[in-house]
Parts: structure tokens; sequence; C-alpha cells
């Protein structure tokens, strides 16, 4: 790469092939692509299939197949994030060192029935801003020397960030540039809305919030372009790009997609699925018109 290329601005479109492509997705698409332009950038295409059991190579040739049709054009190589595991698990381990990050040993199902069982109470457990709910402190309150017991006897774990503990130490409100939709400016990130934030799964060697941070570093990512439904998550990429002294990216959060019930678009609605606006007949610039660019 030549040096006028490597300062050029670095956008890029992440999808995750774990169903096939609709509208909300065009729109994201079209926009780093078209932000891309506009500023002289590249544009790259990052598959995000961390999760082992939902991701196929059937719906990752799906996404390339409709992104060409709807003439978006991006770098090679595509980076794929399977691929990437070690990198994750670095950055991962440099935390545990650090006295971060602990690991996590209820199962969803025994984290569900603590929380119906307090909720019963009338009081309300609290949840991240998509909804999940935090995770319990007794894993985060265990002494070190006991989780590497039970560590050592094979027992199935997540890894998670302490979020008290990271705050304490970060001590200091956190920002990002925003110049999406609705908002822009300066925003200050609400890393502590969150709880203990999942790093590594169980199943999966890394989780969306580690491997996005490490990703858009390494591969240079200036401008992230994505949903509002992530506005919030920034929070956390901000905090983890602090903790792992990564560069911060430009965020721009665009407008969702809704469907006719004013609800966000899923994988499984056949109507806006690009393979079935494809097989109809529209063309790329259709669907440009559809989401309204
Ligand atoms: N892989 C994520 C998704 O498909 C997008 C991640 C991002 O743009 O940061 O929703």
């Amino acid at each position: 790469m030549t040096t006028s290329e490597r300062q050029k601005p670095v956008f890029r479109f992440a999808p995750s092939p774990n169903g096939p492509l609709h509208l909300g997705h065009a729109l994201s698409a079209l926009l780093n692509q078209d932000m891309a332009q506009a500023q002289h950038g590249r544009l790259l295409l990052r598959i995000e299939d961390i999760d082992l059991t939902r991701c196929t190579p059937e719906f990752e040739a799906v996404i390339l197949r409709d992104l060409d049709w709807l003439g978006i054009g991006w770098e090679s190589p595509v980076r794929r994030q399977s691929e990437h595991f070690p990198e994750y698990q670095a950055a991962l381990h440099a935390l545990i060192e650090r006295g971060l990050v602990y690991p996590a040993f209820l199962t969803r199902g025994e984290v569900k029935a603590r929380v119906a069982a307090y909720e019963t109470t009338g009081e309300l457990w609290p949840r991240d801003p998509d909804g999940t709910p935090h995770y319990p402190a007794i894993d985060r309150e265990r002494p070190e020397h006991e989780w590497r017991e039970i560590l050592a006897s094979g027992k199935k774990h997540a890894w998670r960030l302490d979020m008290r503990k990271t705050l304490d130490l970060i001590g200091e409100l956190l920002f990002w540039t925003e110049t999406g939709d609705t908002r822009s400016g300066e925003i200050a990130a609400e890393p502590e809305v969150w709880g203990d934030v999942i790093l590594s799964r169980s199943d999966a060697p890394s989780s969306y919030h580690l491997s996005v941070v490490v990703d858009d570093a390494l591969q240079g990512v200036t401008h992230v372009v994505r949903g509002l439904d992530l506005f919030h998550a920034t929070s956390v990429h901000r905090l983890l790009q602090v903790l792992l002294g990564l560069p911060q990216p430009i965020y721009h959060h665009h407008r969702l997609v809704l469907d006719a019930d004013g609800r966000k678009l899923s994988k499984s609605e056949g109507d806006s699925g690009l393979g079935e606006l494809r097989a109809q007949g529209l063309s790329g610039a259709d669907v440009r018109r559809l989401v309204g660019l």
C-alpha cells in the first residue's frame, strides 16, 4: 500500500452471516460506500462470523452475491473473524492479566432463573440497553485462587469484564465523536449502563464487542457507519479502546429501516430480504430509492 493509500479514510461494512441481508443492511452498505466515495476513502468488508453455530458459509455467499447486485465494491481480502480468534484471545489475555476480567460459570438458564426469582419480589433486575439482564455478582466476587481451581477442573465458562473495577481504574468520562442522524458532536459514553459485558463466550473464543474493536483497530478503520441499534454499544467500544490502547474511529449511527408496523427489520422477514427483491426483478437503483437514498 502506498503512503497516500494509507492516509485515506477507511470505512467498513461488517455483516454477520447468520441470515440473508435485508433493506436495513442495504442502507448501511450503501451509506458506507457513498461516504467512502465522498471522502475519497477505502471501503472494507468484514464478515462477523464468530458465532459458529448460527453463521454459515452459505449465508456468506448469499451476502456477497447481494452486495455485488447492490453495486457495492470492496477491497480484498475480506476479513473473516472466525479466522482471527488468536488475535481476540491475545486482547482478552491482556485484560485477564490486569485483573479486569473474570470467568463466568453460570449458564444462560441459570442467569434467567436467578433473575426470575429476584423479580418475584416486584423489584426489576437491571438490564443492558439491549434488554439482556446484567450478569449476577457471584463470579465477580469469587477470589482468583478459587476461579483458577474451577477453571482447572474444565468447567465451561465465558469471560466477562468487571465493569465497576474497570470504570474505577479509568476514572474519567469517555467521549466519542458522532456524526449520525439523530445526535452528533462529542457524545459522553455511558458504559456503566451495561453490566459485566461478555468478552469471550463458552462456545466462541471472543464476543461481538471484543472482536469489533480489535478489528476496527487492526484494519485501520477511521469511520464506523452502522445502524442506530448499535449506538449504545459504542459506549462499550470506547471503553475497550481505552483499555487496549486502540485508536478511536469517528462514529456515524444511521436511522433504521422499519417495517410497515414501525418495527426494526429482522433477518427472517422475507419481503424486505434483498434476495427476494432481486428475484422480483428490482435493481440496485430501486433499492436505493426504497431506503430513501
Ligand atoms: N456485525 C454487526 C451486525 O451485523 C455489525 C457490527 C458493526 O457494524 O459494528 O449487526
